[in-house]
């Protein structure tokens, strides 16, 4: 989410006359889009505000103006501290604000700070350009903050309530990118699969879509071939969706379903409204809707409390699921979230086993499940180059990495690989 909306903000500055661009010598304002989900992402920030305070140095010194601004959700959480703490930083902006960017920078004299962090009445995505996206892919956010409240996550307060997009806005962005000579979207949203959109059929009567009837009405855009979505909370995954992944031909046979853990007790401490055995009922009719279906997830372990028999129902649980790739962290207390005063915390060492012994496992799990296409076809979508002479990147319908090699320009297209050797990221293949 963060790449769409860092995306959205340099459409928003273009009118200005603002342009990205990768070397800092030359620039003159630097926005950092951060991320406050674990203490690691947000000490990146503070880092880099070291990096980039040299170089407004050095611009000031010879006569030059360099502004610093601070945008996504270590700036919503951190906000006028941000301010205090960093001299050089000149603007501080929540995850809901940054459509407000290019009015104050034309507003703004050069020494005063900003910051603009109250989450507004109006919505972000009703001054945002129309997308010129170039690429075969693309991010659409559909969805965003999150009611949910899991005790550990900072979402619910960085990324506000949650609110969905009306369905009309998103039809519209995706018919454009079609036309622009986008083949993928993926809908975006922290609780993607919440969506619930206002939509106005063609008498004026109102109704309300979810995101299998959204799944239904981008399925008749011509010119997207591929539509996938992230990230989906399982007490959310209702008979509708599951259905979708049999009847929408375009959705992609592919979920991230986050458990997070596989013990209840863990699970009831995380506030996850779903017990282990509602989850692996719910992969069972996923995959009777979709046999193929390929299931990835997030984990955390050493959440407080979470005794080695917990972490050990969390393996048996990976063991009978089978995923095709996952990620997992060691938990991070986030201060303001309920689970920061909990008791029993997990000493680091015991943590960086309990990571080490189920990063194995979901990797070996990752390689069985690439492994086993080997000799098969997979169906590519073809991204962009490679890194060698005639080789090009795209992805299969479960969302792998494959290479392959052609003397013609094949961007854009889908084929038909059939795979010969299996690296560590990637897949390669020949096309049929
Ligand atoms: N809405 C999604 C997750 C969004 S956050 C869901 O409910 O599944 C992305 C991932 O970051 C989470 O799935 C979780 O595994 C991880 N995460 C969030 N807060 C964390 C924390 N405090 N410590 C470690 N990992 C965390
Ligand atoms: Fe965070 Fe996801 Fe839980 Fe919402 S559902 S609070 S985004 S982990």
């Amino acid at each position: 989410m963060n790449f769409y909306d860092s995306e959205k903000i340099s459409d928003l500055l273009k009118p200005l006359g603002y342009k990205p661009s990768e070397n800092l010598e030359i620039c003159d304002l630097a926005i950092l889009n951060t991320c406050h989900i674990r203490e690691k992402a947000s000490e990146k920030m503070y880092s880099d505000i070291g990096r980039l305070a040299k170089y407004k140095n050095l611009k000031q010194k010879s006569g030059n103006n360099f502004k610093i601004a601070i945008c996504g959700c270590v700036a919503q959480a951190e906000g006028k501290r941000i301010l205090e703490k960093n001299k050089n930083v000149d603007m501080v902006f929540g995850p809901q604000n940054y459509h407000t960017l290019p009015q104050k920078l034309m507003e703004t004299s050069s020494n005063k700070k900003i910051l603009d962090i109250e989450f507004p009445k109006e919505s972000k995505f009703d001054f945002f350009q129309k997308p010129c996206n170039k690429g075969v892919t693309a991010f659409v956010s559909i969805q965003e903050g999150c009611d949910k409240f899991c005790t550990f996550c900072v979402v619910p307060y960085t990324r506000g309530a949650e609110f969905s997009r009306p369905a009309k806005d998103i039809i519209i962005e995706i018919e454009h990118l079609a036309k622009l000579g986008v083949k993928e979207v993926t809908l975006l949203g922290q609780n993607v699969n919440a969506y619930k959109g206002v939509y106005f059929s063609l008498d004026g009567e109102k109704k309300t879509l979810d995101l299998a009837n959204l799944f239904h009405e981008i399925n008749q855009i011509s010119g997207i071939k591929r539509i996938r979505y992230i990230t989906s909370h399982p007490a959310d995954m209702t008979e509708n969706l599951i259905d979708a992944h049999y009847r929408i031909n375009k959705l992609m046979p592919y979920l991230h379903l986050p458990i997070q853990s596989g013990s209840n007790k863990i699970l009831s401490k995380m506030n996850r409204k779903y017990t282990k055995e509602d989850y692996i009922s719910l992969v069972n009719k996923l995959r009777k809707s979709r046999k193929d279906l390929a299931l990835t997830s997030d984990f955390i372990v050493g959440f407080p409390g979470e005794t080695s028999q917990d972490f050990e129902e969390t393996m048996d649980v990976i063991k009978k699921v089978k995923f095709a790739g996952s990620y997992s962290f060691k938990y991070s207390p986030r201060p303001g979230t309920p689970a920061y005063e909990l008791e029993n915390v997990i000493n680091e060492d015991e943590s960086d086993k309990r990571l080490r012994i189920i990063q194995k496992e979901l990797l070996l799990q990752q390689n069985d499940f690439n492994n086993s296409f080997i000799g098969k076809d997979l169906s590519v979508l073809i991204e962009k180059k490679g890194k060698k002479n005639n080789q090009y990147v795209g992805r299969s319908q479960y969302l792998q990495p494959v290479h392959v090699f052609s003397k013609k320009e094949i961007i854009g297209k889908i084929f038909n690989i059939n795979i010969k050797d299996i690296t560590a990221h990637s897949l390669h293949g020949e096309i049929i």
